[in-house]
């Protein structure tokens, strides 16, 4: 579609109660997206809005919908997680040869996690070579700065592999990307990868590429809800955070299950019964187990909690012990037996 949603303006008419301000965008051949030079903007009319994007994405929009002290209060009630990937492609499957054929391993070096990919000529239709991939590295949060020191200097130009059935051309070993790789983010992945397998001299990677998410519009890969909010209002709320108005925010940003796609899912599916009355489809629910664990988990709402939100009190919810303190004291009791059992 390549348009970016940039301003909602509020209207009055029958026929219109939003107008959408759209700008057009171009994506060049690296799969980079901005603005187009052209500058054309295109204007549709609403009467009802559903937002489908996570925290930053909604702060780049210009509205006055957004100044809405609740929704400004609560905009901000997620912490916005960056992520990153970086892909190795080998003439051979080296990792084989130390038992190691799928799954991850994972150590506390930047590269976090490294997962082990297929092989060519075991792809239905692929060649027959031993070209093979490797996910050298899936991080996040904290070690992201890591590998963003290392994004400037000589490109990674890589080199041809042995087997293959038709050469590429040079400048496509190494595929053109919106993030280019360095030469200096392969050497510094490679050696970590090197430790992480306490291997000496493992073969150097043909071509590599990484992606990371922190950029706009998305500002990151996924959410994680800040203490100190009421995440059950706040879930419940998001969907139509200004009641006067018909605009609906949904997402795994504000979701129960942050970090998947289902949290997306349940909030859409939660608004779409709410608000526009539709019925749970019977799809859904022709899968029993589905229905029994929508059932015991979402009370069919696709919430955790039924809207708008817990209203229990400390003093009738049957999960508070009422004896903690000596509960508590005895568990402690129980833990210093256990130790000082053990030294002597
Ligand atoms: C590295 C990584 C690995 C993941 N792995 C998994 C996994 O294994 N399993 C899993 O379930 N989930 C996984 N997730 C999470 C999953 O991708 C997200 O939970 C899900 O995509 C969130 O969906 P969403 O609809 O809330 O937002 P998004 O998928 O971000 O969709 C928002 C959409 O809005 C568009 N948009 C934003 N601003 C504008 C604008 N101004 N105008 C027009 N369009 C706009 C964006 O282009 C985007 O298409 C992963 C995420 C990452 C980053």
């Amino acid at each position: 579609m390549n348009q970016r949603l940039s301003e909602i303006k509020y209207c009055s008419g029958e026929e219109c109660r939003y107008v959408l301000v759209f700008h057009k965008t171009e994506t060049d051949s690296a799969g980079k997206t901005t603005d187009s030079d052209c500058g054309t903007v295109t204007e549709i009319r609403a009467k009802k809005i559903i937002l489908a994007m996570p925290r930053r994405s909604l702060e780049l929009i210009k509205s006055e919908f957004f100044e809405n002290e609740w929704l400004k209060e609560n905009l901000q009630s997620v912490l916005i997680q960056k992520a990153f990937k970086m892909f190795f492609a080998y003439e051979n499957p080296w990792w084989r040869s130390l038992g190691l054929v799928a799954g991850r391993s994972v150590t506390d070096l930047p590269i976090r996690q490294t997962y082990y990919m297929g092989t060519e000529c075991e792809q239905e239709g692929g060649e027959p070579t031993m070209n093979s991939l490797l996910m050298a590295s899936y991080n996040d949060i904290e070690t992201i700065p890591f590998w963003k020191g290392l994004e400037k200097g000589k490109e990674f130009v890589g080199y041809q592999p042995n087997q293959t059935e038709c050469k590429y051309e040079d400048h496509k070993i190494v595929p053109q990307h919106e993030y280019q790789i360095t030469q200096e983010m392969v050497d510094t992945a490679q050696f970590q990868i090197s430790v992480l397998h306490n291997q000496k001299g493992l073969p150097t990677p043909y071509s590599a590429v990484y992606q990371e998410w922190s950029a706009n519009p998305y500002g990151g890969g996924w959410h994680e809800w800040k203490a100190g909010y009421r995440i059950d209002e706040i879930m419940c709320r998001m969907r139509n955070p200004v009641k006067e108005q018909d605009i609906y925010i949904v997402g795994e940003a504000y979701s129960y299950e942050q970090g998947w796609v289902e949290g997306a899912l349940n909030t859409a599916e939660s608004m779409l019964e709410e608000y526009f009355d539709l019925k749970i489809p019977s799809w859904l629910t022709s899968d029993k187990d589905y229905e029994t664990w929508l059932k015991a988990n979402h009370n069919y709402n696709f919430l955790p909690l039924s809207c708008p939100g817990c209203t229990c009190t400390l003093e009738n919810n049957p999960n508070i012990c009422g004896n903690c303190k000596e509960v508590l004291n005895e568990v402690t009791e129980f833990a210093y037996e256990g130790i000082n059992n053990v030294e002597r």
